[in-house]
């Protein structure tokens, strides 16, 4: 894999290699963004492109062409590590297969200040076998402040040939001498066609089948992949068709339903996110967009029946409750009172 793999985040490739190709790489980013979008994903290619030994494209300045050959010792080595630590090994820091390569991960709460002592120690030395030494941070907003201020000075002044990718999905919590020290870049969420294929061709499932999905996932291609097998999105179909009879039904089913999605808790954020999509699609039909644009593109002759039924005002209303009641859940509100509410004027 190289930057081409990666879905998405046009516009941080070109910022990131454009910047290889004018001598400018900084010494420290920030790599900022919600969780699962590809951060540390595209942290790994930078590294490869640093410690490539034949870098393909970039001629006359071309960004857009330029890569990691991927097959190079050091590409295949990042590779290594890349997918060990994808796969929840934290590491020292002194324990990659690419020896110029350190990336740390919070062991239990922090980044502990022994890993950090580790990095500060070897990071004086030459490259052994690339040209740039190179450490990644996952979660670096759980450095433990010790350790974040033993990483002061040589974030400030580091030895030459290095590179520090701190990645946070929480910068606002870290401490303002470290983010002042790093350059940001922003990760935005992914758009729905490039979660959508990527399901398709790396999950193997239909598009139908990825569309509702890729809606749901907020942006997150990690999100994507954890609603996969989720209990509330297997029982999708039936679910909404159920929420769609309740519209027209008396207040004691829709409490009735209230009261079964409360006990079912730690799922009641997926049920909205779902409800959500649903609705969405709605609009999509009353704003004259064809079957093709819908999440549920299964439930298009279902969608168009409901949007008949309504209009656009109502729909973007019942919206709006959908967001409200999210908001109050996550800031504690009742959970059986607030499904109530949101159910009785659905
Ligand atoms: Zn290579």
């Amino acid at each position: 894999m190289g930057f081409s793999e990666v879905l998405g985040h046009e516009a941080v490739k070109q910022i990131l290699k454009g910047a290889y190709l004018a001598g400018r790489v900084h010494h420290a980013y920030l790599f900022v963004g919600p969780e699962g979008v590809g951060k540390e994903l595209l942290a790994f290619q930078l590294i490869k492109l640093l410690n490539c030994h034949e870098p393909r494209g970039g001629g006359m300045g071309d960004a857009a062409a330029l890569d990691c050959c991927d097959t190079c010792t050091a590409c295949r080595k990042i590779n290594d590590d890349a997918e060990s630590f994808r796969d929840g090994d934290p590491k020292d820091g002194g324990s990659s297969r690419f020896s110029d390569l350190m990336a740390l991960a919070p062991v239990g709460r922090f980044i502990k200040i022994e890993a950090v002592r580790e990095v500060i120690k070897r990071l004086p030395y030459s490259p052994v076998e690339g040209r740039t030494k190179c450490v990644l941070m996952r979660d670096a907003d759980n450095l433990h402040p010790a350790a974040a201020n033993s990483l002061l000075k040589t974030l400030e002044e580091p030895p030459t040939e290095t590179l520090f990718v701190l990645v946070s999905s929480n910068p606002h919590v870290m401490l303002p001498t470290i983010l002042s020290r790093c350059q940001p870049v922003r990760f935005g969420g992914l758009k729905p066609a490039d979660i959508t294929r990527y399901l398709v061709e790396r999950a193997d499932l239909s598009p139908v089948a990825a569309r509702p999905i890729a809606a749901m996932a907020t942006g997150s291609i990690g999100r994507a992949v954890e609603l996969l097998n989720h209990p509330v999105v297997l029982k999708r179909v039936t679910w909404l068709r159920e929420m769609n009879a309740l519209c027209s039904a008396p207040d004691h089913e829709r409490l009735a339903m209230a009261e079964s999605l409360a006990a079912d808790k730690q799922h009641v954020p997926v049920y909205l996110d779902l409800l959500r999509s649903w609705l969405r699609d709605q609009l999509l039909v009353i704003e004259g967009l064809n079957d093709e644009s819908l999440s549920n593109v299964d439930l298009a002759a279902e969608a168009r029946v409901a949007a008949g039924a309504t209009d656009r005002f109502a729909l973007m209303d019942k919206l709006a409750r959908v967001e409200t009641a999210e908001r109050g859940l996550l800031g504690n509100s009742n959970l059986q009172l607030t499904l109530d509410w949101l159910l009785l004027r659905l």
